[in-house]
């Protein structure tokens, strides 16, 4: 899956070298010739933001301890192994490996990559019928134009869903452009385009290189990076005052002194006010935590004993009338030995699938299949499924700009508080946000402004 192929084709990513002692440094095993500065830092949350900013702290003499709510560290790099396939719940790809930290990342911690060819793909129509090279090629190019067009027509306060239909009024209803629509666009951006920022939809960067997706599990990469740190797991943070010198940090009914706070949670946790902060956080933060939004994105692994698709393709892509509804499917038996296939709801309908039984989504998504495949194909043996809307370690999937913010929100997302209360997070990446390597180089920004105090 491309991630943001389709807007940003011509960007070239920063060179590798700009990244690599950065990298080095921060994922060196040993400690011994660190000398304590006498400074404490705490880390709320062990995603791979978390993560990075403890590690680069730690080698620089600082006291870390890092408080993650959960019982692992790596927050939504989240593998699930327990049907004997690495299910990767939250981030699968590495978007855009060259000059990519993670890629080195990756190889470091032992972590698989495969590259799943973008154009390795079949797109059929609801009565079975796939749809013409042509007709794909020239859709997904008008596809561009559109997207240009509403970037250029788009206003701070309109979505993009909006200006989208008062321009392309026939193809808001054809169902090959919900399609597009919610596989390329939503998944993109995380935001359905009902919500999503008519003007500031796209205005990120991205790397360069054909994806490549981790085929034994993205954990391994936040695993290699928590070795050796200070990590309190099940310890859920719920208030932190920096009224005084000091920073008291709460956490299960107890508290914590520190010179540094790194806040790493979602954005979806600042959203909820899950931590109370004393004094409240300033206005103009509280306006940035508010416009911007959590996005979602749900995932369903099927398993079946054989497979009936073309095992060869790397994606099929199916457009029923329901935008983001199981309209894209990874065909992991390209890199597994397992016979599955991935399948996504994208938007407002990743939110819709939360509140469905697991048998409501395997009907739903059969009927899809059997649409391309015909009535007989087998139930699946095996189905995992993932509710990000509802988890209340993020409530979302990632951060995307809505009708009403600016990108300038996310950096105001990333702005530290008294040069106490540091911020960190995909959100508060505004060049690179909603990724994985968003997520590493905002832990490793804010380190930095702590180290240079
Ligand atoms: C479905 C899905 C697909 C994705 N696909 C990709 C992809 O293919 N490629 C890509 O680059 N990115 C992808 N992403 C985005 C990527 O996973 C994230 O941007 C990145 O992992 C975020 O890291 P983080 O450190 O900012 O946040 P998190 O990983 O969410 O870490 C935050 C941590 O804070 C903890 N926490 C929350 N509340 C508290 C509290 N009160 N006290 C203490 N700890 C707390 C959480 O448990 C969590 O461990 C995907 C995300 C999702 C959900």
């Amino acid at each position: 899956m491309q991630r943001r192929k389709f807007i940003k084709d011509t960007l070239t990513g920063l060179p590798l070298l700009f990244f690599t002692p950065t990298l080095l440094a921060s994922c060196r095993k040993d400690d011994e010739n660190i000398s304590p500065n006498g400074k404490t830092v705490v880390v709320t949350g062990g995603g791979i933001s978390g993560l990075a900013a403890a590690k680069k702290l730690n080698e620089k003499g600082f006291t870390v301890i890092v408080l993650e709510a959960q019982e692992k560290v790596g927050g939504r790099m989240r593998t699930d192994r327990s049907i004997g396939v690495a299910f990767d719940e939250g981030a699968s790809w590495i978007h855009g490996p060259n000059g990519n930290p993670i890629t080195n990342l990756a190889s470091q911690s032992g972590a698989n990559t495969f590259l799943t060819a973008d154009d390795s793909v079949k797109v059929f129509d609801t009565n079975g019928t796939p749809y013409s090279e042509s007709v794909l090629a020239n859709s997904e190019s008008q596809f561009n134009t559109a997207l240009n067009a509403v970037r250029n027509a788009g206003t701070q306060t309109q979505s993009f869903q909006t200006v989208f239909n008062s321009l392309y009024p026939t193809q808001a209803n054809d169902r090959l452009w919900k399609y597009m629509l919610s596989a390329f666009l939503e998944f993109n951006t995380g935001g359905d385009i009902s919500k999503l920022s008519s003007k500031f939809f796209d205005d990120d960067e991205a790397f360069n290189g054909e994806d490549v997706i981790i085929t034994n599990g993205y954990d391994k990469v936040t695993d290699f990076i928590a070795q050796g740190l200070d990590i309190r797991l099940n310890t859920r943070v719920t208030g932190i005052n920096y009224s005084n010198t000091k920073v008291n940090i709460t956490a299960n009914g107890s508290n914590i002194e520190a010179d540094y706070v790194v806040v790493s949670v979602p954005l979806g946790v600042l959203k909820n006010n899950a931590i109370t902060f004393t004094p409240a956080l300033p206005t103009h933060k509280i306006n940035a935590i508010t416009n911007t939004n959590m996005g979602n994105v749900n995932k369903f692994l099927l398993v079946w004993n054989t497979p009936f698709w073309d095992t060869n393709l790397q994606y099929i892509g199916y457009t029923p009338n329901t935008k983001g509804k199981f309209n894209y499917f990874l065909n992991i038996k390209k890199f597994t030995p397992s016979n599955g296939l991935m399948t996504f709801a994208f938007g407002d309908y990743a939110t819709v699938t939360e509140s469905m039984t697991n048998n409501q989504i395997i009907n739903e998504i059969m009927l899809n299949l059997k649409s391309i495949y015909g009535n007989s194909i087998p139930n699946p043996i095996n189905f995992l499924r993932t509710k990000w809307g509802q988890n209340i370690n993020s409530f979302g999937a990632y951060a995307y700009p809505t009708n009403g913010s600016t990108s300038a929100n996310f950096d105001t997302l990333a702005n530290e508080i008294n040069n106490k209360i540091f911020f960190a997070g995909e959100h508060t990446e505004r060049e690179y946000r909603g990724t994985v390597h968003g997520a590493y180089l905002s832990g490793i920004r804010e380190a930095d402004k702590i180290i240079n105090l």
